[in-house]
């Protein structure tokens, strides 16, 4: 299936970002694309990996939603992850969903046993962020592995429709419409997890913003938000 060579670049650069971001740690963590109503793109392992930060486009395979190989050889020498699950119920939960990240930053997890919820505690410091944030961010309350159907539709129920939602004492999933805004959406996820962990650190106390300041935070448009990010979070991966 070679005309998905650049939807497998793609998640690939994508598992990179989110390891460059500190979204992930070593092996764990993992994003997939659907590519129809039968077969999604995952990251996978094999016995050369060396963890998400060094994704190649070769440990993204091609597999049917049950787990089996979507095209002869696609599994050969990889193994679709434990928690393919997330991946399969929240592609299953909204025909909108067309990425999913399932990634274990560590200031979500952290903010989240504090006791700490996400709030839009900032406005123009981070707009999408922001408005992700006044959304609501659920959490889904069991820090089991996920790895049957029936643990991952209980995590998407937690999830109750919003594009995020954090499973305690694990990591956090995010869906979108594309791959490179399910990980912009952890990036931001991070930052209001962070900036909280700070106010508390700093003796303050996390309030969400004046209610009469959200008009004056317009939704400025993938082209300035979305689009510029992604390109920003490609050209720091050459970078470093
Ligand atoms: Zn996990």
């Amino acid at each position: 299936m070679g005309e998905l060579a650049p939807l497998r670049a793609e998640v690939a650069q994508a598992c990179r970002v989110a390891a460059a971001r500190g979204l992930v740690d070593g092996t764990l963590g993992h994003i997939s694309a659907r590519v129809d109503d039968e077969h999604l793109l995952i990251r996978c392992r094999s016995d050369s990996d060396t963890g998400v930060a060094f994704t190649r486009p070769d440990d993204i395979r091609l597999i049917r939603f049950d787990g089996s190989p979507g095209s002869t050889g696609e599994l050969d020498g990889y193994e679709v992850p434990n928690e393919l699950p997330i991946h399969v119920e929240t592609l299953l939960a909204h025909p909108e969903h067309r990425a999913v990240a399932h990634l274990h930053p560590a200031a979500v997890v952290a903010a989240d046993l504090a006791g700490i919820r996400i709030e839009p505690i900032y406005g123009a410091f981070d707009i999408p962020g922001a408005r992700l944030a006044r959304g609501g961010v659920p959490v889904y309350p069991r820090a089991v592995l996920i790895r049957t159907a029936e643990l991952g539709k209980e995590m998407v129920a937690a999830m109750a429709g919003r594009p995020v939602v954090i499973c305690r004492g694990h990591g956090i999933t995010s869906a979108a419409a594309t791959v490179p805004q399910a990980v912009l959406q952890a990036i931001s996820l991070d930052q209001l997890a962070c900036m909280s962990l700070r106010i508390r650190s700093a003796g303050g106390t996390c309030r969400p913003i004046d209610e009469s300041d959200w008009t004056d935070l317009p939704n400025l448009g993938p082209a300035f938000t979305a689009e510029a990010a992604w390109r920003h979070e490609l050209a720091r991966l050459e970078w470093r």
